[in-house]
């Protein structure tokens, strides 16, 4: 890979204090050093082989392709990774670049528990000391994840400051990072943050699209027509778009929460109805106030609730070569039903927002045509909650 500045387009960069320019200035250097390095990437593979699951399969859809009597839907299968979702391929090759800048202490911040427990998983593989932050609001609506985070041997550190969620735990975070850098690092969750973590996150993801890249040309003989994945900070979209960045004809679509409407204040559709601004010391589309100050976004999928979004994605809309949408709680809801009726499938509430909008998408296209979309977690995590929105009549 070729080192960047940091800068996609106009957003991203590093807007800290000196003091943690420094200490990212050295995970950059080590970064680079171990992206080219044959050695690190063996073991990386190795791992992902061996301990992830990969290569996870590019699975045809036939069942709701032939329903919807549309486009041929292929599912990138990253739910079926060990731990359930896309976020162990960042989290066991950041764990590996700390390994090999010698650092022993690995810190983590987490909002619905996901990023914490994959965190957690990949400490718990290497035998590194861990500390999760997560906001007080955080722990208790995602008790069972601060159990799972404590089961795998990792310390959870409730954060009281300010709104008490994922913006105080991220600051907290980044302040342990600074006064503790000798020894620790800091593992973040997805392609967003200063630079370097927006490029690294995206190449630790990228095995996602250069899995299926290889994999549809095997299956269909070509590239695809279209890619779809949802968006949150972004880093299962980046991975899926990058590695087909250069081809051109290859249409790309994130999806965003739209909760519960986009004329209302309870969504977190960043890109869509974001300005630009500076949020966790990079420059993106967020959803800020006046001041610039991050507003309370919302999303039934807690994994997509972020203020904020990773800035290559916001380099993609600018320039066109990625196009944003966004799907409603109740949208995703219906969709992640539907998958798991027709195909055996049940999707991670995140995911349901790509499946909604891929199968608007087939319907609408000729047979002819192909979309991979990006099944990112299973949704066994969700049930409870999805169980007692139906009881509560949300698609009434
Ligand atoms: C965390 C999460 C997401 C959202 O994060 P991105 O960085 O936007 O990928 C999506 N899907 C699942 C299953 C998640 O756990």
């Amino acid at each position: 890979m070729e080192k960047n500045t940091g800068y996609f387009g106009k957003f991203g960069g590093a807007f800290v204090p000196e003091i943690l320019k420094v200490v990212l200035k050295v995970v950059e250097e080590e970064f680079y050093k171990c992206i080219l390095d044959e050695e690190f990437l063996k073991e990386l593979a190795y791992y992902q082989k061996q301990y992830v699951g990969r290569e996870n399969p590019l699975y045809y859809a036939e069942k709701l392709s032939e329903k919807l009597g549309g486009a041929k839907i292929y599912l990138k299968r990253e739910d079926l990774n060990h731990t359930g979702s896309h976020k162990i391929n960042n989290a066991i090759g950041q764990a590996l670049l700390a390994k090999k800048m010698g650092k022993n202490r690995i810190i983590a911040e987490t909002g619905a528990g996901q990023h914490g427990v994959a965190t957690a998983t990949v400490c718990a593989l290497f035998g590194m000391d861990c500390t999760i932050y997560m906001g007080e609001v955080d722990t208790k609506r995602q008790a069972l994840n601060v159990f799972r985070m404590e089961l795998l041997g990792a310390k959870v550190v409730t954060v009281t400051t300010g709104t008490a969620t994922l913006k105080d735990a991220v600051d907290v975070a980044l302040n342990d990072f600074v006064e503790n850098e000798k020894d620790t690092y800091y593992l973040l969750g997805s392609a967003v943050g200063p630079h370097p973590y927006p490029t690294m996150v995206r190449e630790f993801q990228s095995i996602i699209g250069i899995e299926a890249r290889r994999q549809i040309i095997q299956a269909e003989g070509r590239l695809p027509d279209y890619l779809v994945a949802c968006v949150g900070g972004g880093s299962n979209a980046i991975g899926l778009f990058h590695p087909f960045f250069n081809d051109k004809d290859v249409k790309m679509i994130g999806v965003e929460p739209a909760g519960k409407g986009l004329d209302t204040q309870e969504h977190a559709a960043s890109l869509t109805k974001g300005s630009v601004g500076i949020i966790h010391g990079f420059k993106c589309y967020n959803i800020q106030d006046e001041k610039g100050e991050p507003l309370p976004v919302y999303s039934v999928a807690a994994g997509l609730d972020y203020p904020g979004v990773g800035p290559e994605h916001c380099y993609y809309k600018d320039t066109g070569r990625a196009k944003y949408v966004s799907v409603t709680d109740k949208e995703s809801i219906t969709a992640l039903l539907e998958l798991s009726r027709v195909e055996g499938i049940i999707p991670a509430i995140e995911s349901a927002h790509a499946i909604a909008y891929g199968i608007n998408l087939a319907a609408s296209l000729t047979k002819d045509k192909v979309i991979i979309i990006n099944l990112s977690g299973r949704g066994d995590k969700d049930a409870a909650h999805v169980k007692e929105m139906l009881e509560e009549g949300i698609l009434a």
